[in-house]
């Protein structure tokens, strides 16, 4: 029988992170005879290919997250820390915490994911919020729902033009996919109950900088993405750079858009955590790792995801999406349950299995191995992958249940609007504001 270690001879291994690297890599660790701590400054995994669909009140929050503890509950070796890592000093083999709490490991992986990119103008994040949390895309479905509800209201035409017209700045998969679920529902406004708002007033525009939308994908693929959005009202203008974005307005090149419906989906950098180990990033702050995807001169710290700069068989960065992370995080974790050690010779490669974007109702791209999708087909697969990728029975569920039900009914299902603070002309507001101080004016 294989004798167990005592605690002061076993390995403690530190994840940083909950994401789909963090997870995969716990998982993968299950039979370790190590200690591990995984910590995250959420309490949930975050499915976030779906996160557009809690902004546009399609799903909500709880059908695409699941609680980091619940996960991997089942595994005693595993501790879950809820808390925010401010630094690690990789020679030293420790990390601050935001409360100042030290630790130490013994290995590391960092899986903390990557935030948007602004590209030198964060004063932007406040007029086009990008969404990488729950709260993001909530606070984007409060927007769009609040200037719905106050068009519909409203009889003066330029301020119903503004509240009714949408730009989403970046043309890759997200950008692509909340242009077309929000021609969906502004395009449809009758379907969801605004009767007055018709589906020639919606205005969606899909800014792109450069020549073409959706540039992980094959040209004629992309090309009919564009063809579809086009169908459905949205207008798609290439080579448009943004040249400044301030409260409900953005700037062009060639002029300028007045609407409170700003989403930034144009580019990501990596987590500026990553900065304080002082090695080798690349322009989007990612670290350049080795084959085993450990820093080249700290062996037992590992970077996988988003977080990662590693190369394919071509010379080209893996690019950063769910699966590269989870292929990582497996690998990593398979690695350091043996001991991780990078004599070991273990060389990552990435098994590319297809990439896809879904555009609407129906309608998506995929390409899968070199074969080209579109159409109901590409969205079939699209959303029974998305489906599978979500952790718990549950959830897929309820998911499964909520799409059909859309599907055949038209209907969006969470559509709460919470907090009005995001009103423009704060119509609904004002009327609000007045009964609630008649009700408090009224004699007990
Ligand atoms: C809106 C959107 C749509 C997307 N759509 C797709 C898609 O359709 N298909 C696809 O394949 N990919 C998609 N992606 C990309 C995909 O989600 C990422 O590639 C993937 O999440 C990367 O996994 P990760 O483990 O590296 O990081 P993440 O999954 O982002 O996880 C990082 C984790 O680290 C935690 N963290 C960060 N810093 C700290 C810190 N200092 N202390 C403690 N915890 C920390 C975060 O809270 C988070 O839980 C999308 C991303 C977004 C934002």
């Amino acid at each position: 029988m294989k004798k167990e270690k005592i605690e002061s001879e076993r390995r403690h291994i530190v994840i940083i992170g909950g994401g789909f690297g963090g997870i995969a890599t716990a998982k993968a660790l299950k039979h370790t005879d190590a200690d591990v701590t995984i910590i995250d400054r959420l309490n949930h995994h975050l499915f976030q290919p779906l996160l557009y669909q809690v902004a546009t009140a399609e799903l909500s929050p709880g059908d695409i997250s699941a609680p980091i503890r619940a996960i991997i509950s089942k595994n005693p070796r595993i501790k879950v820390i809820l808390g925010e890592v401010a630094e690690i000093s990789p020679e030293m083999k420790s990390l601050r915490m935001r409360n100042g709490q030290s630790i130490s490991f013994d290995q590391l992986v960092m899986a903390t994911g990557a935030q948007y990119n602004y590209f030198g103008h964060g004063e932007w994040a406040e007029f086009a919020p990008g969404m990488k949390s729950i709260s993001d895309a909530l606070k984007v479905r409060e927007k769009l729902l609040m200037s719905m509800e106050e068009a519909e209201q409203l009889h003066d035409s330029s301020k119903r033009k503004s509240l009714l017209t949408y730009v989403i700045i970046g043309g890759g998969p997200t950008g692509v996919e909340m242009a077309g679920a929000i021609a969906e529902i502004a395009g449809n406004g009758a379907k969801h109950g605004y009767h007055s708002i018709k589906p020639e007033d919606a205005r969606i525009y899909l800014i792109e900088a450069g020549p073409r939308i959706l540039n992980a994908f094959p040209e004629s693929l992309a090309a009919k993405a564009k063809k579809m959005l086009e169908k459905m009202g949205v207008r798609v203008l290439l080579n448009t750079p943004v040249t400044n974005i301030e409260k409900n307005k953005v700037h062009l090149k060639v002029g300028s858009i007045e609407t409170p419906n700003i989403i930034w989906a144009a580019g990501i950098k990596a987590s500026s955590l990553l900065d304080s180990l002082k090695v080798a990033q690349d322009r989007s702050g990612r670290v350049l790792v080795e084959a085993d995807l450990s820093i080249p001169q700290y062996p037992d710290i590992f970077i996988i995801g988003d977080s990662a700069h590693r190369e394919d068989k071509n010379g080209m960065p893996l690019p950063a999406l769910a699966p590269v992370a989870t292929q990582q995080g497996k690998f990593v974790g398979k690695l350091l349950a043996k001991d991780g050690k990078r004599s070991s010779g273990s060389k990552f490669k990435y098994t590319d299995k297809g990439t896809m974007a879904t555009i609407g109702r129906a309608k998506a791209v995929a390409d899968i191995k070199g074969l080209k999708f579109s159409g109901f087909f590409a969205w079939f697969l699209w959303s029974f992958i998305h489906v599978l990728g979500l952790i718990g029975f549950r959830n897929r569920t309820r998911v499964f249940v909520e799409w059909i039900w859309n599907y055949f009914t038209f209907k969006r299902g969470v559509r709460l609007i919470t907090d009005r603070s995001g009103c423009v002309y704060c119509t609904t507001y004002e009327i609000n504001h007045k009964e609630l101080k008649e009700l408090q004016e009224m004699p007990v």
